[in-house]
């Protein structure tokens, strides 16, 4: 008995490693399923040339339906203006820069750029005039000077030099021993969080794009280097149609329009000072960020 027994036993224990991996497949195509590239239309057109307006119109989203983030979004960001979303983690406010992109497609209302729905124009179209700074910035092992040509690898060296002045850069870059040329990544010079998201707005201004999405990192950030990325940021943005997702008033301050969201609505609007003369949750956050003590060590908002 015991010589059946044995492979049996063994029959079992391949049965269940066959069937482990075959949910495994079930659940990656599950999950490719999820993933599906976004298709273009067969009548999808290019985007228009010239400056270009964002509107966000009544826009819902979930990425899960049973739990909507956000409940009718919208605002309008006139062509070379800024706007500026803060809010607490959370609020839904990365989301918005993921739908303007159309890494998704809206559950309801619409994205539209110069009044057509973004559904309608070919996503290489609409990528390409989009720059976006994003809160982690992936540096390759390799030169500044590559890190950066990253952003369009077709460009000059004049125009990678101008890109990095405008980020305020590159006298940090003309300061090191190796200039351009310095070996960055894991295994060369470590940048600091505040050097890497300047090197971000650097490689997306080179990109000449039409619409800036900036999405401002949580890490902490020391003072100067705070004001540094502030006045990178503000210089990258002129001209430039710009949606930028804060984590510090600093970066906001002088957007055309503020939005404060909280559970994926917007429940202030308004500038820097309607929103402090309002007195509302803007005004909080304002004062807990002036508070010291209020204030949390990477200096992102607190909850009220
Ligand atoms: P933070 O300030 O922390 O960056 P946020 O306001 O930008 O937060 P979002 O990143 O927009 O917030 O996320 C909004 C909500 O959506 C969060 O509750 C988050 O857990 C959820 N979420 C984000 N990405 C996904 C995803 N890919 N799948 C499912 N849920 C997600």
């Amino acid at each position: 008995l015991i010589q059946l027994y044995m492979p049996l036993n063994f029959l079992g224990i391949v049965y269940r490693e066959i069937r482990t991996a075959l949910t495994d497949i079930e659940r990656m195509f599950t999950l490719l399923g999820e993933h599906r590239e976004i298709a273009d239309r067969p009548d999808a057109r290019d985007l228009p040339s010239g400056p270009l307006e964002v509107r966000f119109e009544n826009v819902q989203f979930h990425y899960d339906a049973k739990r909507p983030i956000l409940h009718g979004v919208s605002f309008t960001v006139p062509a070379g203006h800024k706007v500026a979303v803060v809010g607490h983690s959370g609020a839904g406010k990365s989301t918005l820069s993921r739908l303007l992109f159309r890494f998704y497609d809206v559950t309801g209302g619409a994205v539209r750029v110069n009044g057509l729905d973004i559904r309608d124009f070919r996503q290489e179209s609409l990528r390409s005039a989009i720059g976006i700074v994003p809160q982690d910035t992936v540096l390759f092992n390799d030169t500044l000077l590559y890190n950066l040509r990253y952003g369009r690898p077709e460009a000059s060296r004049e125009e990678i030099v101008a890109a990095a002045r405008t980020a305020q850069l590159h006298e940090f870059i003309e300061s090191l021993p190796d200039k351009y040329e310095t070996r960055v990544g894991e295994r060369g010079l470590k940048l600091s969080g505040g050097e890497k998201q300047r090197v971000a707005i650097a490689r997306a201004l080179l990109k000449q794009p039409r619409i800036l999405i900036f999405d401002e990192a949580t890490s902490a950030l020391d003072s100067k280097t705070e004001q540094a990325i502030g006045e990178s940021l503000r210089a990258a943005a002129r001209g430039h149609t710009t949606l930028v997702i804060a984590h510090r008033l600093s970066t906001v301050m002088d957007a055309d329009e503020i939005l404060v969201l909280d559970g994926g609505r917007v429940v202030e609007r308004g500038s820097h000072g309607q929103l402090l003369a309002a007195g509302g949750a803007y005004a909080q956050l304002w004062a807990l960020q002036q508070n010291e003590e209020g204030r949390q060590p990477d200096g992102s908002f607190v909850a009220a």
